[in-house]
C-alpha cells in the first residue's frame, strides 16, 4: 500500500536529545531504538509529549513523568522540564494544509 499524500514523519536519521542530561546525537531512529533510546516514532510520538531520554537516563527525570506519574502542573515543572515540553511540542513540522 502506498501512503502517498500522509505525513511521513522522518525514520531514517534525525536528531535525538536526552531531555535529561541534555544528550544530542545525530541517529538513525532504529539504531537509537537498538541502543536504548526512548524517542519517537519508535517510543512515542513527535509532538506529543513522552519520555525522551538517552540509554543513560530514566524516565523518572521526564517532563512526562512529572506530568503523567506524579501529576505536576505546569508551575510546579523544573525549568528544565518546561523547556523539554516546549521542545517537544516544536516537534511538529509547521503545518502547510491548504
Ligand atoms: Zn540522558
Amino acid at each position: 500500500m502506498s501512503t502517498d499524500g500522509a505525513i511521513d514523519f522522518p525514520t531514517g536519521t534525525f536528531m535525538h536529545w536526552c531531555e535529561s542530561c541534555g544528550l544530542e546525537e545525530l541517529l538513525d531512529s532504529r539504531d537509537a531504538y537498538d541502543a536504548g533510546w526512548d524517542f519517537p516514532p519508535h517510543m512515542g510520538t513527535r509532538g506529543v509529549i513522552s519520555p525522551r531520554t538517552c540509554p543513560n537516563c530514566s524516565i523518572k527525570n521526564t517532563a512526562w513523568w512529572a506530568i503523567a506519574i506524579e501529576d505536576h502542573g505546569i508551575d510546579e515543572m523544573t525549568p528544565q522540564e518546561r523547556k523539554a515540553v516546549g521542545r517537544i511540542l516544536d516537534e511538529l513540522p509547521p503545518t502547510t494544509s491548504g
